[in-house]
């Protein structure tokens, strides 16, 4: 949808064809955090498209709200790490970004800044200018977008075909239809690799992540805490999300007993009153996986024509912006504001 965005902006008649609702799949089912969770972690080419994001993302929100009249609740609520077992690493990594990052050595400090936080957590890092967007209002917004900027779109048509002929690509088919186009984008998520039928495919698979959602009241825990893997998003009306698994398990997306357990034991561990709340909701969205996290943001280089942007897995979100001016601009043969190679389909992913 991003990408839709930047091409129409950019002058390209642009058409999404989307199997089901607009934005309903992984990126309504996501977190929203607006950098990886452990960014250091990742490779500079990761890093890279997350802070070209950071920049974007305030205007962005607030030209959706002007566009479309929601607020997509970006805010900036800090992200809290507990304990110091990769301080040096992030150190290093909060120095190369110029991010600001606070080492925290007590836990009067830890509970100033969280204080719904475990009283036995004693030490972490603080990374006060993380933001967080609520993403199901995102992909609302977006779709508000599409509607004042005319951009259009089809719901509930799934691609059946890429239309190729003699190594060009042609357009697409659905199940009732044919539509023409000199130059299509895969932009499927998890569902990517699918559509390519050459030689050189995407190697991008689905990786389940569950969630569940506790109903709190506004103001209850202010900051995003991140534990052992696990990690608590408090909203702004005062829901607070808590995730999130991860499970290799085909194009499945069902919820199980084993993930409430888990989730809800880390939640109430990090913030433990959270075990005093209702469990609101819970889901399942499949990632679109890659062995590094690195995406692909490329032309296909034996299909004349097709274009792909996937492969986001854990942080399509806030790679999301980026990414999605890197394609407009590879699409259009404009000047690169990032150095594509990390993101070609012969590139490591
Ligand atoms: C539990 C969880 C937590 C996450 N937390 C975060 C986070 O905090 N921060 C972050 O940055 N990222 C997060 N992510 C990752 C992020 O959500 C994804 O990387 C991102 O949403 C991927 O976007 P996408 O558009 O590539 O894929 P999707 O949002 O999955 O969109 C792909 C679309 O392609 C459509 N499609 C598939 N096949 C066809 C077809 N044949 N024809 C037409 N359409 C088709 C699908 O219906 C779908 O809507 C999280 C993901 C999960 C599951």
């Amino acid at each position: 949808m991003l990408t839709a965005r930047d091409l129409h902006h950019a002058g390209v008649d642009v058409l999404v064809i989307e199997r089901g609702p607009l934005g309903g799949e992984s990126s309504w089912a996501g977190g929203g955090i607006i950098s990886p969770l452990y960014p250091w972690r990742y490779a500079p080419s990761v890093n890279r498209l997350a802070e070209a994001s950071k920049q974007i993302y305030p205007a962005l929100a607030q030209q959706l709200q002007d566009e479309s009249g929601i607020d997509c609740e970006l805010i900036t609520s800090g992200l809290l790490y507990s304990g110091l077992e990769e301080q040096q690493m992030a150190e290093r990594w909060a120095h190369d970004w110029s991010v600001e990052l606070q080492l925290v050595t007590d836990a009067q400090r830890m509970h100033q800044i969280e204080p719904q936080v475990n009283q036995a957590y004693d030490c972490g890092l603080w990374l006060p200018d993380i933001m967080q967007i609520r993403n199901p209002k995102l992909v609302k917004a977006l779709k508000g977008s599409f509607e004042a900027r005319a951009i259009r779109y089809l719901e509930h048509t799934p691609v059946t075909e890429l239309l190729i002929d003699a190594g060009v690509v042609k357009g697409v088919s659905t199940a009732s239809e044919t539509y023409h186009a000199d130059k299509v984008i895969i932009a499927s998520g998890a569902w990517s690799a699918g559509f390519i039928k050459a030689e050189r495919n995407v190697e991008v698979e689905p990786v389940k992540g569950q969630m569940l959602m506790f109903r709190g009241e506004a103001g209850m825990v202010k900051r995003m805490v991140l534990a052992s893997g696990h990690y608590i998003i408090p909203r702004k009306d005062g829901r607070v999300l808590a995730g999130s698994t991860l499970e290799r398990a085909g194009f499945d997306k069902t919820v199980t007993d084993e993930a409430t357990v888990e989730l809800r034991s880390a939640a109430t561990e990090i913030i433990p009153a959270l075990a005093g709340l209702e469990i609101e909701r819970q889901w399942a969205g499949l990632r679109p996986g890659t062995a590094q996290g690195i995406p692909y943001i490329c032309s296909h280089p034996d299909i004349d024509g097709l274009y792909i942007n996937a492969g986001h897995y854990r942080n399509g979100v806030v790679l999301g912006a980026a990414s999605a001016r890197l394609m407009a601009e590879i699409v259009n043969e404009q000047e690169l504001s990032l150095d594509p190679a990390p993101y070609a389909l012969e590139a490591m992913h």
